[in-house]
């Protein structure tokens, strides 16, 4: 297959959809209370404390009712701008201090080094925000894999499952569709992704549902390029 570049799905393809789940977000969970107390006349953090207050009427400085909220908004699965932004900043605090590293499987650390060093450029399209996405692969098990990428997309380029963003990101990319190949493990961004031209392969990890549509892998190493 005649691929000229590679755009990656994060979670469920490079890496275990557990490390987020069961990592990632009960630590930000637990943390929120603290961190919140900690950085209070942070100036990073002002703005999402100001937007949390205006939207519900929580004093700017109650630390604790705004903790509560965000660890009820983490239960319920509500994705809020405020909310993700101190977990960003609390995930980057883990990382840093290495509470954690960024799990990525083996065969996906292979390929994408093997695929970098001839010459293939790599992007990320994942529903997490590009810094964290940056964070992620900056702090990894196998090392800093940042370097292997020339670029990063996230919801700001649009739904994972709309054939529009895969047009945008080809354009923005400057490459063909029909020479772009897309990994993912999720049939309906598979999908997407083929309607905009694109060639598309499933990576089928532990879990996850296999797909008639798409050439199935079960590792990077059976992608072929
Ligand atoms: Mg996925």
């Amino acid at each position: 297959m005649t691929v000229k570049a590679i755009v990656t799905d994060v979670e469920g393809t490079t890496s275990d959809i557990d490390f987020v789940h069961k990592v990632l977000f009960p630590y930000s969970r637990e943390r929120i209370p603290a961190f919140i107390a900690e950085h209070i006349g942070d100036p990073a953090l002002a703005p999402y404390l100001s937007m949390v207050s205006a939207e519900t009427g929580l004093a700017v400085d109650d630390a604790e009712g705004i903790a509560d909220l965000m660890q009820h908004w983490i239960d319920e699965d509500l994705k809020h701008t405020a909310l993700k932004a101190v977990q960003g900043m609390i995930w980057r605090d883990g990382f840093e201090q290495e509470v954690f590293k960024a799990h990525v499987y083996p065969d996906a650390v292979h390929h994408l080094r093997r695929w970098h060093a001839a010459g293939i450029p790599l992007y990320v399209y994942s529903s997490g925000s590009v810094a964290a996405q940056q964070l992620y692969f900056t702090h990894s098990a196998a090392g800093d894999l940042s370097a292997l990428f020339s670029g990063h997309y996230d919801t700001t380029s649009g739904g994972k499952r709309e054939a529009q963003s895969y047009q945008k990101i080809a354009a923005d990319i400057g490459v063909a569709p029909a020479d772009l190949l897309f990994l993912s493990d999720i049939e309906a961004e598979l999908d997407a992704a083929s309607q905009a031209g694109w060639q598309t392969v499933q990576v089928v990890r532990e879990g996850t549902l296999a797909s008639e549509r798409h050439r199935q892998v079960t590792d990077f190493g059976g992608v072929g390029v």
